[in-house]
């Protein structure tokens, strides 16, 4: 992994610490994977570049061996930097900050934010055998992208109108014409100012810096319904990141996965038990205490009943609509005794014949 930090950061090697800082800026802020045209790749280069050039000691380590590699090589320098694994999400930096270069003045010559759909966020969860068969309120609590309440979702701050775009005088798009040798082309393309929109806010709203949202932690209650599989997804309309701008919000998506159960296996609608019975239940019969998912039934064992045999319990299952439910199977086994008195052992070789 050969890489030019100068270069990803469109820096030269004289630039001063506020250079690199500035460029790091401009480029976290053009390439962040929660814009338009932003780019994960890009943007974890670039926070990359940054971490080493930000920072003067590890600069000074880069600028003597040349290349990223030369750390934590057989010159023994500093660790290397597995960005592998690298969470974009918590790269701290003040988008505030970012965003005041780009939207003070109104004149800027990059594009201003225009409605967009917000990202789909997915989550897992998990939660017991028992509150899949009840179905159960999940409280949930995610840090997302939400509307900013200061301007509604509107990027522009309060009080403050829109103007009209003097990139494109207010048609949201431009033409272009070259002439060459073969004649005359024309091309028109978006706007970069407005992106299409032909205006933009005045005065970017202060809190959100235009977006029209904000990164909060939000609470949620997610209903589970009674019945879910494990795998199971469900997916909330529109509780997903906050769209740009007033944009729509994105999708939540919730994978639900069950946990082992201690006494249950699960086959769809169907539990799957077992009971162990003492030795004389089987030869005599007699009533068995059995474990449901929701409570205990008594079940009759017949006499001779033998190892190995299964007995179902007709609704005691899973439900699989609002008023029915599987079966549960419960196969018996013969509880072997372990410890038995002189008195026992004596009985039993007596009629050891017998059986
Ligand atoms: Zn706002
Ligand atoms: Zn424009």
């Amino acid at each position: 992994m050969k890489k030019d930090y100068y270069n990803i950061l469109g820096v030269n090697k004289e630039a001063t610490q506020d250079d690199i800082k500035k460029a790091y800026r401009e480029k976290a802020h053009k390439f962040h994977p929660d814009k338009s045209g932003g780019d994960e790749a890009k943007f974890k280069e670039i926070n990359e570049a940054y971490q080493v050039l930000g920072n003067p000691d590890k600069r000074a380590q880069y600028d003597r061996f040349g290349t990223a590699e030369s750390f934590g090589g057989p010159q023994g320098g500093p660790a290397g930097f597995d960005f592998s694994n690298f969470d974009f999400n918590n790269v701290e930096f003040d988008l505030g900050d970012i965003f005041s270069d780009f939207f003070g003045g109104g004149n800027s010559k990059r594009g201003h934010k225009v409605a967009q759909r917000g990202r789909d966020i997915g989550v897992s969860l998990e939660i017991s055998l028992e509150e899949a068969f009840k179905g159960i309120a999940k409280e949930l609590e995610l840090r997302k992208l939400v509307r900013c309440m200061h301007c509604k979702g509107d990027g522009t701050e309060p009080g403050t109108g829109k103007i009209k775009c003097k990139t494109c005088e207010g048609v949201g798009e431009l033409k272009k014409t070259q002439r060459t040798f073969f004649g005359v082309f024309s091309q028109t393309a978006v706007c970069p100012t407005c992106q299409g929109e032909g205006q933009y806010p005045e005065q970017a709203c202060k809190d959100c810096s235009g977006e029209g949202r904000v990164r909060k932690i939000e609470k949620l209650s997610i209903p589970i319904p009674a019945g879910i599989e494990t795998g199971g997804v469900l997916r909330i309309h529109g509780k997903g990141e906050e769209g740009i701008r007033g944009g729509e919000a994105g999708d939540l998506e919730i994978k639900v996965n069950i946990k082992e159960h201690e006494l249950f296996e699960r086959d769809g609608a169907d539990l799957y038990s077992e009971i162990g019975i003492p030795f004389d239940m089987v030869v005599f019969g007699g009533n068995a205490e059995i474990k449901t998912i929701d409570g205990k039934v008594d079940l009759k064992i017949p006499a001779g009943t033998e190892s190995g045999a299964i007995f179902k319990l007709a609704g005691k299952g899973m439900p699989y609509s609002a008023s029915r439910r599987g079966d549960q199977y419960v196969e018996v086994y013969i509880r072997t005794p372990k410890k038995l008195s002189s008195k026992a052992q004596k009985a039993l070789k007596e009629i050891a014949g017998e059986l």
